[in-house]
């Protein structure tokens, strides 16, 4: 009998019949701004479990650690249990969102190199932003813990801007999270979906991510659709 354990913003975790793996089971629901705005969104559940799905066996395929096992259902994924470090860590390419508004600068500047930024995971204070010494000082992660993550983490966004580019998609910039599993070893976990990434069309500008639900433009579950069957024919 799997038992839930955990119930974030957009995804339930429940325990499996198997020591140390646990079930994610993706939600419908559709949040914003610190989960001020709120909606559901049918069906979007099952599509950012299928575009999850696809991103884990890539990256897993180039060699990244993730907690990914398998894709049990429409639904559900069953994943390695680990202990996440409470950190996020957003890689930009281009301008956008909290960069723009904290900085004041334009959206949507190629940056001459990918940033890595850390946040403090942590609803209730909003995500702080955080640097390095934060990390290793207040003891969320250590020092060698942080440079792998951030070098894990600029392999990954190579990885996923040359994989979207093949699909007419520009990956502007997503968030990342990391976990320790049993064996001590840092891997990546949570997702990587539209939700926590901005992904837009390379031709036409159009935006296929969360922003359509933060800005009400509609047609999430279209987007993420559209996402879906690129990423399908890669
Ligand atoms: N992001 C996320 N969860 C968060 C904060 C950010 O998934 O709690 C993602 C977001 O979807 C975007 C990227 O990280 O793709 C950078 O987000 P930003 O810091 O610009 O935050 P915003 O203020 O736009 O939510």
């Amino acid at each position: 009998m799997s038992q839930l354990i955990y119930e974030g913003k957009a995804k339930k975790v429940f325990t499996s019949d198997t020591p140390d793996q646990y079930i994610l089971y993706f939600k419908d629901d559709a949040t914003a701004f610190n989960a001020q705005k709120k909606d559901v969104i049918e069906g979007k559940g099952v599509l950012n479990q299928k575009i999850a799905t696809q991103i884990f066996q890539y990256l897993i395929k180039h060699q990244i650690p993730t907690h990914f096992v398998a894709s049990i259902s429409d639904r559900e994924m069953k994943v390695d249990a680990v202990q996440i470090i409470p950190v996020e860590v957003i890689i930009r390419n281009i301008t956008a969102g909290s960069l723009c508004k904290r900085l004041g600068i334009k959206e949507g500047i190629t940056l001459k190199e990918p940033l890595v930024e850390f946040c403090y995971k942590n609803d209730a204070l909003g995500d702080p932003l955080m640097i390095e010494e934060h990390i290793y000082i207040l003891e969320l992660a250590t020092k060698e813990d942080i440079a792998l993550i951030k070098k894990q983490s600029l392999r990954i966004n190579e990885l996923l801007q040359k994989m979207f580019l093949e699909l007419g998609i520009v990956l502007a910039d997503f968030k990342l999270e990391f976990g320790k599993n049993k064996k001590g070893e840092i891997v990546l976990a949570d997702e990587i979906t539209p939700d926590g990434c901005r992904l837009w069309d390379k031709e036409t500008g159009k935006i296929l991510d969360k922003d359509r639900f933060r800005k009400d433009l509609g047609g999430l579950a279209e987007a993420y659709t559209e996402v879906l069957e690129r990423l399908s024919k890669f």
